[in-house]
């Protein structure tokens, strides 16, 4: 069965890009290696240690990100090296306010916008590994995660010797607010569909639907930068947001186009809120065995159904990948005539 990877809805016609073939192969081929790599199903942390700066979108502020290795059974470890190295877990415990952005929180001490770097770092299968910041929000950069993934690509991988754990879901949990809703359902691999729908002539319907892994994110995702609408500026700054916020680091649309143009794909818009999704989904703090689907939602609704997902554990359970994908093969080799006589 062809999987449908990715799909756009353009003013009310549903548009197939020339690009989906290229995506079709790139899924396939992750999916042949990605196997492999589960295979082995060790636990990976960052070979060597990376960096980067910028103002954070948010407060302003400009701060410094190192990526550095860390030992199994660390988790994705944020370290405020400001105040004495701090650490605040990237996990649904810790998220703080939702709004324009997602926030972590833990004892009283903030780190903002976190999703675009646990999205690359999250799809590129890092299950440990510290980030050391000096300030209050993860830099913005160009507002997409092409820069975390450079990061990620300096640093490399390197595998440890514990295996790697996964969160398998069991059984369906929903959030639904309005006409807003977030799904997640059992499977045997980490796929996402993200909807979303705005009222401009520029983005209208727009959904991905994607298996996540290295290549996929990277091809599909990582470029897609962060958007607001030109109208909601002046009431985002009275809020205090948006005060690093550029033409440099977010697209503007204007009432009837964009302000800063090209876009990078026609439909950059549904790519980043599928990319905020998965750096939302890294909040659950173990590779995820499931099924996303987001009708219209947002951080809000994202980082609700990680936090009710994880206080409910009859929702779930912990395996690691042996027994993922193999448990249905055992399955029907039982039930072939060529196992039975073996
Ligand atoms: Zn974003």
């Amino acid at each position: 069965m062809l999987l449908k990877y990715h799909t756009s809805h353009f003013l009310g016609f549903r548009v197939a890009y020339n690009l989906l073939i290229t995506k079709h192969q790139i899924a396939k081929y992750w999916r042949a290696t990605c196997y492999h790599a589960q295979g082995d199903m060790f636990q990976t942390t960052i070979a060597k240690e990376s960096f980067a700066e910028g103002v954070g979108l948010h407060t302003g502020v400009y701060g410094h990100v190192r990526l550095v290795p860390a030992p199994a059974e660390t988790g994705i470890v944020f370290r405020r090296v400001d105040l004495d190295n701090f650490l605040i877990e990237a996990q649904g415990q810790n998220v703080a306010r939702v709004s324009y952005a997602t926030s972590l929180m833990k004892q009283g001490v903030l780190l903002s916008t976190t999703e675009h770097l646990l999205a690359a770092i999250y799809s590129c299968g890092i299950d440990n590994i510290y980030i050391d910041i000096d300030s209050i929000e993860v830099p913005i950069l160009d507002g997409s995660a092409e820069p975390f993934m450079q990061m990620l690509e300096q640093s490399g991988v390197r595998k440890l010797r514990r295996k790697r754990r996964y969160l398998k879901i069991l059984k369906p949990l929903e959030v639904t607010e309005g006409d807003r809703r977030i799904g997640i359902y059992p499977a045997d691999e980490f796929r996402v569909c993200c909807y979303v729908d705005f009222p401009h002539p520029l983005v209208g319907q727009q959904e991905v639907e994607m298996l996540v892994g290295p290549d996929t994110f990277r091809h599909l995702l990582a470029r897609a930068r962060t958007f607001c609408f030109q109208r909601d500026i002046a009431p985002l700054k009275a809020m205090g947001l948006i005060r690093g916020g550029s033409l440099e680091n977010a697209i503007v649309l204007t009432n009837d186009g964009v302000m800063n143009g090209p876009l990078r794909f026609p439909d950059e818009f549904g790519r980043h809120k599928a990319l905020d999704l998965i750096g939302d989904l890294a909040l659950a703090g173990l590779p995820l065995l499931a099924r996303v689907e987001a009708h219209k939602a947002g951080h809000a609704l994202h980082t609700q159904l990680v936090s009710r997902l994880l206080s409910d554990p009859s929702l779930w359970t912990i395996t690691t990948g042996e027994v993922a994908r193999p448990e249905s093969d055992a399955y029907l080799s039982a039930l072939s005539p060529a196992s039975a006589a073996d």
